[in-house]
C-alpha cells in the first residue's frame, strides 16, 4: 500500500503541495519533500503481568533533516500506524521550519491503547521501543518528545534506556522530561501559553485589544486547552465555554476557569460539574463568540459546519481541527485563522529550549523561557502574516509558504548527494 493511499498522509501532503503551487516552489524541492527520508518499523515483545508475552508494532519515522536533527513526539494510541506516523513526521518537518528551529521533522508511536496496560507493563515498553529504535535516534539525530498516550514519566524511561544502552546519562536524547531530571520550565503550559500569545497578535492585527467583553470558547480542555484558558482569563477575557470527550459546559458570564481545571485535573468528566449549563461538543463550535480554540483533536470543523461557526477569530490549538474545506468556507467569509503549525508551535519551540539547556547543562529560568517564546512566536506570526497579504491567500497556506521557503533555501545550500 502507499502512503497516499492513506488520508492523512494524502492531507499532509496536499497542503504542501497548495502552498507549493502559491508560491512557485521547484518541483525538484517538493519532489524531495514527498515521502519520508527514513521510516523504521519495529516489533516492541513484553511480558505483561499475566505471564504470557505480547507483540506490539512501533514505528520512528524521520521526514526530513535538513534543517537539524528530527524532532517529535511519540504516541501511544490503537490508532497508530506507519501512514499516520509519516504524516505527523512531515507536519513537524513544516513546523519547525516556520518557527525558524535548527530542526527537521519526526515521529514515532506504538499501536497500543495504553490505559489497558499496567504501569509496569508500560515500562517495559517504553524500555523495549527505545531499544528497537535507539540506532536511529539520539541527541544529534532524532529528539523524541511526548505525544498522546505518553507524558513526562514515559520521557524519564526513554532517557534512561537511552542512558544506559550509552553507559553515561543523555539528557538531551528526549524533551518533555520531569524537572527533576532535566525537563524545562514552562514547557508543560508552552503549547496553551503560545496559543493565547497567537490570540493576541490577531487582535493586534484586527486593531482591537482583549478584554471583558471578549468571549471565548475551547474546544478540548486538556494540556493545550486548559492553559490557553487560564492566560486568556488572566488578561480579561471572558471564557465561556469548555468541553472534554463528555461534553461541553457554558455560562455567558464567564465559566470560572481555575475550579474548572481543578475539576478536571483530578480526573473528573465537565459534564458532572454543577452549577453549568450543559451543551454538547457540536453546540460549543457553532457559539458566536469571539475567539473559538479547537484544542481536541483533528477534523473537528468540516464543510459541513463551516457554514454555521461564527466565531471571528479560530486558533487551531489541536493539529488539523479544520478540514482545507472547512478553511476554505471560513476565509471565505472573513474568518481569521490561526494555523496549526503557527498557533500550537509552543510546545515544540520550548521542547527546543529543553533540549538545548540539556546540551549546555545550564538552565534559564521561567520569565526568560516565555520571554523567548514570546518573540519566536511573534516574529513567525508577523511572517505568515505578511505572507498571507504579499501571496493574497489564507495564513494555512502562508504558513507553509514560510517553512517551504527556509526549508528550500537550506535544501539549495546542502545541495543533492550524489550532485
Ligand atoms: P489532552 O489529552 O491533554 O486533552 C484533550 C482534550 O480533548 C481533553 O479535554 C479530552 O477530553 C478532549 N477530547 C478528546 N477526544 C475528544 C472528542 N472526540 N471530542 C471532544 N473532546 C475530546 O491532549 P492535548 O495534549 O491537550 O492535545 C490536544 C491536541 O493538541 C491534539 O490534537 C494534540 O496533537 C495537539 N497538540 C498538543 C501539544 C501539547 O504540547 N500537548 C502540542 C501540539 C499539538
Amino acid at each position: 500500500m502507499s502512503l497516499f493511499d492513506a488520508p492523512l498522509f494524502k492531507d499532509a501532503y496536499e497542503q504542501l503541495e497548495d502552498a507549493a503551487d502559491v508560491m512557485g516552489l521547484d518541483r525538484n524541492i517538493l519532489e524531495r519533500l514527498k515521502y519520508p527520508k527514513r521510516a523504521l518499523q519495529v516489533a516492541v515483545p513484553i511480558r505483561l503481568d499475566d505471564g504470557s508475552v505480547r507483540t506490539f508494532q512501533g514505528y520512528r519515522v524521520q521526514h526530513n533533516m535538513t534543517l537539524g536533527p528530527g524532532k517529535g513526539g511519540i504516541r501511544f494510541h490503537p490508532g497508530v500506524d506507519l501512514s499516520e506516523t509519516a504524516a505527523l513526521a512531515m507536519l513537524m518537518t513544516f513546523k519547525c521550519a516556520l518557527v525558524g528551529l535548527p530542526l527537521g521533522g519526526a515521529k514515532g508511536g506504538i499501536e497500543v491503547d495504553p490505559t489497558t496496560l499496567s504501569r509496569q507493563e508500560l515500562q517495559s515498553l517504553t524500555r523495549r521501543y527505545c531499544t528497537e529504535i535507539s540506532m536511529i535516534i539520539g541527541p544529534n539525530t532524532d529528539i523524541p518528545a511526548p505525544d498522546i498516550g505518553t507524558d513526562g514519566q514515559t520521557m524519564a524511561w526513554f532517557m534512561d534506556t537511552y542512558s544506559q544502552l550509552k553507559g553515561y546519562t543523555i539528557p538531551g536524547v528526549v524533551t518533555g522530561k520531569p524537572i527533576a531530571i532535566g525537563g524545562s520550565l514552562g514547557r508543560a503550559e508552552s503549547t496553551g501559553k503560545g496559543v493565547a500569545f497567537c490570540v493576541n497578535f490577531a487582535y493586534q492585527k484586527l486593531d482591537k485589544v482583549i478584554d471583558k467583553n471578549t468571549t471565548v470558547a475551547i474546544h478540548g480542555f486538556g494540556k493545550v486547552g486548559v492553559p490557553a484558558a487560564e492566560d486568556l482569563a488572566a488578561q480579561g477575557a471572558r471564557i465561556v465555554a469548555i468541553s472534554d470527550v463528555s461534553g461541553a459546559v457554558y455560562n455567558e458570564n464567564g465559566l470560572d476557569i481555575e475550579k474548572c481545571s481543578q475539576w478536571t485535573q483530578s480526573g473528573k468528566l465537565l459534564k458532572d460539574l454543577d452549577g453549568v449549563k450543559l451543551i454538547s461538543n457540536e453546540e460549543l463550535l457553532e457559539l458566536d463568540v469571539d475567539v473559538l480554540i479547537p484544542a481536541a483533536i483533528d477534523g473537528v470543523v468540516t464543510k459541513e459546519n463551516a457554514p454555521r461557526i461564527k466565531a471571528k477569530i479560530i486558533a487551531e490549538g489541536a493539529n488539523g481541527p479544520l478540514t482545507k474545506e472547512a478553511i476554505q468556507i471560513i476565509s471565505a467569509r472573513g474568518g481569521f485563522i490561526i494555523p496549526d503549525i503557527l498557533c500550537n508551535a509552543g510546545g515544540v519551540i520550548v521542547s527546543y529550549f529543553e533540549w538545548v539547556q540539556g546540551l549546555q547543562n545550564f538552565f534559564w529560568d521561567l520569565d526568560q523561557i516565555n520571554s523567548k517564546l514570546h518573540d519566536i512566536l511573534k516574529d513567525s506570526f508577523d511572517n505568515v502574516f505578511e505572507t498571507a497579504t504579499k501571496y493574497n491567500t489564507d495564513m494555512k497556506k502562508a504558513a507553509f509558504i514560510v517553512a517551504l521557503a527556509r526549508i528550500e533555501r537550506a535544501m539549495r545550500l546542502r545541495g543533492l548527494f550524489p550532485a
